[in-house]
């Protein structure tokens, strides 16, 4: 792995770009989460993706482009609200699932056909995607399962040599992955994401569903999934700190996510590691998996916590601590299996 210095800033892009454009994989920061990129045209390169990350080649990844003039290169039959939402959100953290052009290649799209796709804000990835010219597919830097990497260290302690570049564009500052809509028919929320319900709602002029489930099995669907290694519990905020005492009490390596209106008495509790949760829910979400990430590093093997409330990125927060404390289901098992635990 070639790793960023910060003395070739000004040729990291070309030298990203170059690697993508020899089939290469490449890690670059988003808003979002931090993406493992492949030439989407290149089916060798895409393939490789999915074995790095241990993801069964059913599971279609998003296509990156550079700016929202590219849609109709991409994507055949593109509605209205398409370009309405595409004006107003892109480069941002919403993705288009919409119907495939013909040059995007069926593995990407886990042989749908439907494309995911999507601008992202950030100017590293915006640079990268413009020097590059062609659309860059990539699920998050992590091994499947785990929880999405927000920082360039976390790709590196995930994928490390597996991976041939990897961009350093500092912390991500959505920190939760992208809004997921499908405009193939009525537009539906796929996955909960950095651009809220109600904004989109607001854009459409509409009342938007959201789709616990579609007719497609995928990553961000499954019950448990963006899972830490600890077991995470889930209570009322108000019995997060007596939770967490019993489970000191037997024993248990514990780590806590402790609400706001708790911070005070984080002194007090006597579990591993405990993380008082930001107040602002923006904040909370930019920093959900360095927070998961850490009780890893702190081997913990239970995380207890609370659901803030589901409105704006607080559904996001919701859905992705909901999923980690999922059953693990087969899911996880693969991803256990993947990464030889
Ligand atoms: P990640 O797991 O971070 O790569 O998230 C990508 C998400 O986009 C996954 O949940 C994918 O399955 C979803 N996705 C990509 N392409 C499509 C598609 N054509 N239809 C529905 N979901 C898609
Ligand atoms: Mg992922």
């Amino acid at each position: 792995m070639i790793s960023d210095q910060p003395e070739l800033a000004l040729d990291r892009i070309e030298c990203a770009a170059r690697t993508l454009g020899a089939g290469g994989l490449v890690a670059f920061p988003t808003e979002t989460v931090y993406g493992l990129g492949a030439d989407a045209e290149n089916v060798g390169a895409v393939e490789r993706v999915f074995a790095v990350k241990g993801r069964p080649t059913t599971h279609p990844l998003i296509v990156h482009l550079g700016g929202a003039h590219q849609l109709a290169e991409w994507a055949a039959d593109v509605p209205d609200t398409a370009h309405l939402i595409a004006e107003r959100f892109w480069p941002g953290p919403l993705t288009l699932v919409l119907r495939r052009a013909d040059r995007v290649p069926r593995a990407v799209t886990g042989g749908l056909d439907t494309v995911a796709l999507r601008v992202p804000n950030h100017p590293v990835a915006l640079e990268t995607l413009t020097a590059f010219g062609g659309g860059v597919a990539a699920p998050s830097a992590n091994r499947f399962g785990e929880v999405s990497p927000t920082t360039a260290r976390h790709v590196r302690e995930g994928l490390g040599a597996d991976v041939d570049y990897v961009l350093d564009g500092g912390p991500c500052s959505v920190g939760v992955e992208s809004t997921i809509v499908d405009l193939t028919g009525e537009p539906a929320i796929l996955r909960p994401g950095g651009v809220s319900r109600e904004d989109l709602e607001h854009v459409l002029g509409r009342a938007v569903s959201v789709r616990a489930k579609s007719a497609v099995r995928v990553p961000g669907q499954f019950p448990s999934h963006y899972a830490p290694r600890a077991r995470v519990l889930l209570v009322e905020p108000d019995r997060v700190l007596d939770n967490a005492e019993l489970l000191v009490g037997r024993g248990r390596r514990v780590g806590v996510l402790l609400p706001p209106e708790f911070a005070g008495d984080a002194a007090s509790c006597s579990a591993r590691h405990v993380i008082a949760v930001p107040d602002s829910a923006a904040q909370y979400a930019q920093r959900l998996y360095e927070f998961l990430h850490d009780f890893d590093r702190h081997e913990c093997e239970v995380i207890v916590a609370s659901l803030p409330s589901p409105e704006g990125i607080g559904s996001a927060i919701a859905d992705r601590l909901g999923r980690a404390a999922g059953p693990r289901d087969q899911a996880s098992r693969d991803s256990d299996r993947f990464n030889g635990r």
